[in-house]
């Protein structure tokens, strides 16, 4: 095997096994055993195909979302994603086309350099997402009625599979419904101080 191949072949395998240690905790502290998607999660290169859970629940109706959504369009988070969507295309063809021409990689190679990057790519996008949410959030709070905004998200809170902070940063682009809670009752109190 090649030096890259040797590379390529250790990466793969530390991130089936850092997925996998995601898995077996977020088995023991939420839900006490795997759910069907997670084979899907852990296998590289799968985990890009398959969505990473199925009963994923995005909240809809009532004052408290309308202003939210309407939050995500006074800040413009549309065109930040979409921005952070196309830098992301931009380094991985500059990436990819450098490893083709300069490590002389083949299409395999290429294939799973790709899945690499953007399985990293992912966690940062979820990130700035995750901090988009809060600021609609925020800013929707202090829009409607506070108790408006926790019963909102409390609802959301019953519907939603429960997950830990650490899972959604890695599969969702949406905080849980529980960090939204706590971060919304949080903000609240600073600003009454
Ligand atoms: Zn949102």
């Amino acid at each position: 095997m090649s030096a890259a191949e040797w590379v390529l072949t250790g990466a793969l395998l530390l991130e089936f096994g850092l997925r996998l240690g995601l898995e077996i905790r977020e088995a023991r502290m939420v839900h006490g055993k795997f759910d069907r998607f997670t084979a899907f999660r852990i296998l590289p290169v799968v985990n890009d195909v398959f969505p990473a859970e199925a009963n994923f629940t995005s909240d809809n109706g009532g004052a408290f979302v309308n202003a939210h959504e309407k939050a995500h369009g006074e800040l413009h988070h549309g065109f930040v994603r979409r921005s952070l969507q196309f830098g992301f295309a931009l380094f991985c063809a500059l990436s990819l086309g450098a490893a083709g021409v300069y490590l002389r990689f083949n299409l395999l190679e290429l294939l799973l350099l790709f899945h690499l990057i953007f399985a990293v790519a992912k966690i940062g996008y979820h990130m700035v997402c995750f901090t988009e949410e809060y600021e609609a959030d925020f800013l929707a709070a202090k829009r409607v009625q506070r108790g408006v905004a926790t019963r909102a998200l409390e609802a959301l809170l019953v519907k939603e599979f429960p997950r830990t902070p650490l899972f959604a940063y890695v599969y969702r682009t949406h905080p849980t419904a529980q960090m939204r809670l706590d971060r919304i009752v949080r903000t609240c109190k600073k600003s009454r101080r």
